[in-house]
């Protein structure tokens, strides 16, 4: 089957309002992104990875253009059919991981799919597939302040895509990682993306994983441009 396009930025624009002025990030940005793919986005910071990825993921509306979400335009939707889109289509990971330090390793994995209403033994079921998955078995009852940096992102990122999304969106994921870690870290995402036919799109600063994706894009006077 040929690779769908899953996300599709049309025409984006993105201003901020700083007193008198107007702050100009995003000026007509065209994106897309296919099924299978992993994208890098390089770009210095301040460009506006984060606002792009914001607006991909459906946290931020853009002030003109479009985002599609396999084949759907989202800015018109409901609040209500815009949250259960993000919820269900998109995985967000961070540069910090952001789990919830009293909960285990599976529990964190096993929290997103029982509010999407799975019952426990289901989300324990998958969330200790993707544990293993990203080689972290073994690590499935401790808790975040018990694991590696490089352990802590791994489960973020089995966290992330727990609901089976179509899109993995992550800004600068090994940005606090050494670069061993942060290659240990990319693999396991690489071989989620390439089992999954899921879609990635990261931001990073990090020359060595941009090199391994599939494409790389950046920012430049508020369009993506391929690099
Ligand atoms: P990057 O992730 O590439 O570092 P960002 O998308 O975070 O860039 O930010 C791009 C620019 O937009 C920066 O100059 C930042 O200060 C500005 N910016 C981001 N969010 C806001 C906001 N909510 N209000 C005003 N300015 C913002
Ligand atoms: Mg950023």
């Amino acid at each position: 089957m040929a690779p769908k396009t899953v996300l599709q930025l049309s025409g984006v624009e993105r201003h901020y309002g700083q007193g008198e002025t107007t702050l100009s990030i995003l000026k007509g940005a065209d994106f897309d992104l296919k099924t299978g793919e992993i994208v890098a986005l390089v770009a210095p910071s301040g460009t506006g990875k984060s606002t792009l990825l914001h607006l991909a993921g459906l946290l931020e509306h853009p002030d003109a253009g479009e985002v599609f979400l396999a084949g759907h335009a989202c800015n018109g939707l409901p609040d209500a059919e815009r949250t259960a889109m993000r919820r269900n289509q998109i995985g967000f990971v961070y540069q910090f991981h952001h789990l919830l330090p009293e909960f285990s390793a599976v529990e964190n994995i096993m929290m997103p799919q029982l509010i999407a209403g799975l019952s426990k033994a289901e989300a324990k079921e998958r969330a200790a597939q993707l544990l293993d998955y990203m080689r972290i078995g073994h690590r499935a009852e401790h808790r975040p302040s018990e694991l590696s940096g490089g352990e802590q992102q791994r489960v973020a990122i089995a966290r992330a895509v727990a609901n089976a999304p179509r899109v993995l969106l992550a800004d600068e994921p090994t940005g606090n990682l050494d670069p061993k870690t942060a290659s240990y870290v990319f693999d396991a995402l690489e071989a989620l993306v390439r089992q999954s036919g899921l879609a990635a799109l990261i931001a990073t600063h990090n020359h060595d994983l941009a090199s391994r994706m599939d494409r790389r894009v950046t920012i430049e006077g508020g369009k993506v441009v391929e690099m």
